[in-house]
């Protein structure tokens, strides 16, 4: 747990602990007591104070005295965490945060690094004891990213600074698709290739920039259609080479749980989040912005897979589960009655083929009998019981893991009655949390908020993979 405080006598005692286990000249007490125009973000385990940082913030400028961590409870990424804490506290107050490091202190260099900090200057013979210099590092107020997306059949590419979208450009190939009832990826690929230049530099000028204004470019480099990401990961990679920029590769379903920090400002973790999208269907523990935990996933078909191929059965276009919450009327679960899926092993783990198959063959029965299906009917059937097996697993997942907050990501999330009895769950003590439609389907915004908060950059030899683990 982390504290915030200004001085004061209630911490000065807890942080000259620390001070004095880890420098050879610690703070004087009565310095950090009457310190009221400095910050000290404090680290809790187990009610002790083990870390702090401190923070000075003059005219819009941020300087860090001092990060420390208590020698027995090093490398357990305490330092990571409260500087993470500091930067999303503070920068959006400063211009920049800045700070001077040891030349020697290769682990704390690494660490500002992985925040985006960047060597601004050194200060010669600046520590006595031993003497040595000090380099300055800075960190400034959020990137320009340039993010682009073509995993699957929507090439998009959009700015964005911080979680601040500045322009967002989604070009879908649906239509081509729709002819042959889902997506056929060599078509994809190739329009992507088509549209992408088009698609990049209406984003730049949405946002009124132009590549000399972009800090950095982002792009999904996994999971996806390979030779669709192949179309990106290309584009970004010469753009990047280019102009010297840092290339930040994302992973898809990582971008779809950032869409929710766009719409939800105030949103952080930790959270449990519900991925529903055509391709996916997990339950996972978002720990910290680059920190997930899969709790279950779909054993078989995908919540949104479920219902795109019901929805093709009853004869609706493709993508089928738009279609098929537009039509669905009132649910009726004597007159078509579906399976719940019932799993052995991992609770938390989903199932949709059986309800899938259930529906198919319902309507092939129907159609050998010469009788009339109620469409509207079968598809409010159908969403509501996709709606209840994800409200129910999504709160056996809250109770085992203890968390309150309930984020939706995915195309999925757009479904608009599992949006209302997902918001409903605010009435038994959950914040819920959904993106705004426009962010649920695949979008380049997304992609580039999640860059934001990627540590990992890419270069001349990065790849696309069709498949990828969240965590990876
Ligand atoms: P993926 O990234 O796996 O391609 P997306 O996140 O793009 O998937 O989401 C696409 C899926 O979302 C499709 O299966 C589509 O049918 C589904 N979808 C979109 N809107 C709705 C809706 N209103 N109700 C149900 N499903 C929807
Ligand atoms: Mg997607």
């Amino acid at each position: 747990m982390i504290k915030e405080y200004f001085g004061g006598s209630d911490i000065a005692e807890q942080i000259y602990k620390i001070e004095n286990a880890c420098f050879t000249r610690p703070w004087e007490k009565d310095v950090i007591k009457n310190s009221d125009k400095t910050c000290f973000l404090v680290y809790y385990q187990d009610g002790e104070a083990v870390g702090y940082v401190s923070i000075n913030i003059v005219l819009g400028e941020g300087f860090i005295n001092n990060i420390a961590v208590l020698p027995d409870f090093r490398r357990r990424k305490i330092a990571r965490k409260l500087m993470g804490k500091l930067i999303e506290l503070y920068l959006p107050r400063c211009e920049y945060i800045t700070l001077e490091v040891r030349k020697s202190n290769a682990a704390a260099i690494k660490l500002y690094k992985d925040y985006n900090f960047k060597q601004t200057g050194v200060r010669k013979n600046f520590y006595r004891d031993p003497q040595e210099d000090a380099l300055i590092y800075t960190l400034y107020k959020a990137q320009k990213i340039l993010a682009i997306e073509s995993s699957c059949d929507e090439t998009a590419a959009a700015v964005t600074q911080g979680r601040e979208v500045l322009s967002n450009v989604v070009a879908t190939q649906i239509d081509e698709h729709r002819l042959y009832g889902g997506v056929v990826p060599e078509i994809a690929s190739r329009r992507h290739l088509e549209a992408i230049s088009g698609v990049v530099e209406q984003a730049l000028s949405d946002a009124n920039c132009t590549v000399d204004d972009i800090d950095a470019v982002a792009v999904t480099n996994r999971p996806g259609l390979i030779g669709a990401l192949l179309v990106g990961v290309n584009f970004a990679k010469g753009l990047a080479l280019q102009r010297g920029l840092p290339l930040i590769p994302v992973h898809h379903l990582r971008g779809h749980i950032a869409a929710n920090y766009i719409t939800n400002q105030d949103l952080t973790p930790p959270f449990l989040c519900l991925m529903i999208s055509g391709g996916n269907t997990v339950l996972c523990k978002v720990n910290d912005y680059d920190d997930f935990e899969i709790l279950g996933a779909t054993r078989d078909d995908a919540a949104g897979e479920c219902f795109d191929k019901c929805a093709r059965a009853m004869g609706l276009n493709y993508p089928g589960g738009v279609e098929l919450d537009k039509i669905a009327t009132v649910s009726d679960n004597k007159k078509y009655p579906l399976p719940t899926p019932s799993l052995s092993g991992n609770h938390l783990d989903f199932s949709f083929s059986g309800l899938k198959t259930a529906v198919i063959n319902l309507i092939h029965n129907a159609q050998q009998k010469g009788e009339e299906v109620d469409i509207p009917v079968l598809a409010a059937t159908l969403r509501e019981k996709v709606t209840d097996i994800l409200i129910e697993k999504t709160i056996a997942a809250a109770t085992q893991t203890g968390l309150k907050k309930i984020v939706l990501a995915g195309g999925v999330s757009a479904n608009s009655e599992i949006r209302r009895r997902f918001k409903e769950l605010e009435n038994q003590g959950f914040a819920v949390y959904l993106p705004k439609p426009e962010y649920c389907g695949d979008n380049a915004a997304m992609i580039g908020v999640a860059a934001f908060y990627e540590k990992a950059r890419g270069d001349a030899s990065l790849n696309a993979y069709a498949t990828a683990p969240l965590n990876d």
